[in-house]
C-alpha cells in the first residue's frame, strides 16, 4: 500500500510503501512513554521504501530493552514521532503508521511487547463512547 504521511506541524512529510502483513500493535514501555498513550502502531519497511518528502527530523538515540541501540526520528518543532531505525538507516525503519494520512486503512496484523500492555485496554471497547471532548480543553 502506498501511503504518505507528515507530522503534526507539517514540516516534516513522508511518502512510504507498506505491507499491512508487517504492521503490529506494540505495547513495549518505550512506545507507551514516546507517545504518551498506550500503545503505538508501526510497520516495518525497507529503507528503500520510505523517503523524507520534506523538513529533516531530528533524532534520539536509546538502548532497547536487548541492549540494541534505536535511533528515534522526530520533528523538533512539534515533536512528532515518526520511526525509528537502527544507528544504519539503511537497513529499515520502523514508521508509527497513525502518522499517515491513510491511517484509517492501514490495520494492524498482530500486538506485540504484550507483556507490557496496560491492563485496561481489554476493556476499551466496553467503555461508553463520546463522539467528542466531554472533559473540557484537552
Ligand atoms: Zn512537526
Ligand atoms: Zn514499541
Amino acid at each position: 500500500m502506498q501511503i504518505d504521511g507528515h507530522c503534526h506541524c507539517g514540516k516534516v512529510t513522508y511518502a512510504a510503501e507498506i505491507s499491512e502483513t508487517r504492521t503490529f500493535v506494540c505495547h513495549c514501555t518505550d512506545c507507551q512513554q514516546f507517545s504518551g498513550s498506550a500503545f503505538r502502531v508501526r510497520t516495518v519497511i525497507p529503507s528503500a521504501n520510505f523517503k523524507i518528502t520534506s523538513g529533516s527530523p531530528r533524532t534520539y538515540s536509546k538502548t532497547s530493552e536487548t541492549g540494541t541501540e534505536r535511533i528515534m526520528h522526530f520533528c523538533e518543532f512539534c515533536g512528532t514521532h515518526l520511526f525509528g531505525s537502527g544507528t544504519d538507516i539503511t537497513t529499515g525503519i520502523s514508521l508509527s503508521t497513525t502518522t499517515a494520512t491513510q491511517k484509517n486503512e492501514i490495520m494492524p496484523m498482530a500486538q506485540v511487547w504484550c507483556q507490557s500492555k496496560l491492563p485496561w485496554i481489554e476493556a476499551l471497547g466496553s467503555l461508553r463512547q463520546i463522539e467528542k471532548q466531554a472533559f473540557g480543553k484537552g
